[in-house]
């Protein structure tokens, strides 16, 4: 079971600068038929975005944001901007199970009966994660996190009560929601768009791509900017986050994209351009741990400590980090480029082979 992960990402951050100009609710027309809403997250990256596939006999959103004031406020500025309204509401695709993308699915199902559309993976995950608020659950991974060198640190949804954190996050049960696979077309708004599975950012990650006029919704898979957070969050999950997400990124990469349409930042269009950015930057990452490998065998934490140094100032980034660092150990490891040692005290060691 993977911990929740609000996009938190130490990653490159080529223009923090962009956030701050930013204005705040914002709505508008970004491909045919295709609006996008902005809505602020308590989370470092600031913004998350849905999109809106509008059509006359309703439409469909893609992710749901979250639930906190403010991006409530936003969310009912950006519908009444579009002429939307709950009622016409007919689909939610969500595409991965990280807060700031299904916060308000749960509502919204309430409200709508629209039909949800989520991978088999992220819905279960999310189900267990999400559907009963048990704070304890989050806990029960930390162990993951402490052989790893991890100092113990609440996580920042610990501090809310259950009440407080399903207002912000609530999720629709696990059975009303429709799975969707790899290559299937789903028809959202009167179009037809396909499933891709892109495993990576999270394991039961899926974009849309709309092939008559080469739209794709790319979600968090590909960010312009930032580089998407790719983690190893516990034992539980798919082992090699980061060799998933690197074929997942050669699996997208040479799609005719006329526009990227994100889960955070502006649209774009030179997909091939910015995923090649992205390998190189964790090809980057790649070198510099096994420089410090070679200097001598430590943990995933003294590892992120040096990786990412002046930006771990919360528990919630120096998770991230660790989790982002161990994906590159164990992508590393299974590549037989480093192996574990573990330590009498149960730390877990990684050196150079
Ligand atoms: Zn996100
Ligand atoms: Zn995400």
């Amino acid at each position: 079971m993977q911990q929740p992960s609000p996009e938190q990402v130490p990653g490159r951050v080529t223009s923090a600068r962009h956030h701050d100009m930013l204005p705040l609710p914002e709505a508008r027309e970004v491909a045919p038929g295709i609006w996008k809403f902005t809505l602020p997250i308590p989370f470092p990256l600031r913004t998350v975005n849905m999109y809106a596939l509008v059509a006359d006999d309703g439409w469909t959103l893609v992710d749901a944001g979250i639930g906190t004031p403010d991006a409530r406020v936003a969310f009912a500025a950006g519908l009444h901007k579009a002429g939307l309204s709950i009622d016409t509401l007919r689909t939610i695709v969500l595409s991965h199970d990280h807060p700031d993308h299904i916060g308000l699915s749960g509502e919204l199902h309430e409200r709508s009966g629209a039909t949800i559309y989520m991978h088999p993976i992220d819905a279960n995950n999310m189900r267990f994660l999400w559907q009963d608020i048990y704070p304890e659950r989050f806990t029960q991974v930390s162990h993951f996190f402490r052989q790893h060198g991890m100092p113990i640190g609440e996580p920042w949804f610990s501090q809310a009560s259950p009440e407080q954190l399903h207002n912000i996050i609530k999720v629709p049960p696990f059975e009303e929601i429709t799975l969707a696979e790899d290559g299937q077309y789903l028809h959202l708004s009167g179009e037809r768009y396909r499933v891709i599975w892109t495993p990576g950012h999270s394991d039961g990650h899926i974009c849309l791509y709309r092939e008559r006029d080469d739209v794709f919704l790319a979600a968090d898979h590909v960010l312009p900017r930032i580089t998407p957070n790719v983690g190893l969050y516990s034992e539980y999950d798919r082992k090699n986050p980061l060799g998933d997400y690197l074929d997942s990124l050669r699996k997208v990469s040479t799609l005719p994209a006329s526009i990227v349409l994100p889960g955070h930042g502006e649209p774009f269009k030179d997909l091939a351009g910015r995923v090649e950015e992205i390998i190189e930057h964790h090809e980057e990452r790649e070198s510099q741990i096994m420089n410090l490998l070679d200097e001598k065998p430590q943990n995933a934490y003294q590892l992120a400590e040096k990786l990412f140094g002046q930006r771990l100032k919360s528990n919630e980034s120096r998770r991230m980090a660790v989790a982002e660092t161990l994906s590159h150990l164990e992508y590393l490891r299974i590549d037989g480029q480093v192996e574990q040692h573990k330590m009498m005290d149960g730390l877990i060691l990684y050196a150079l082979v």
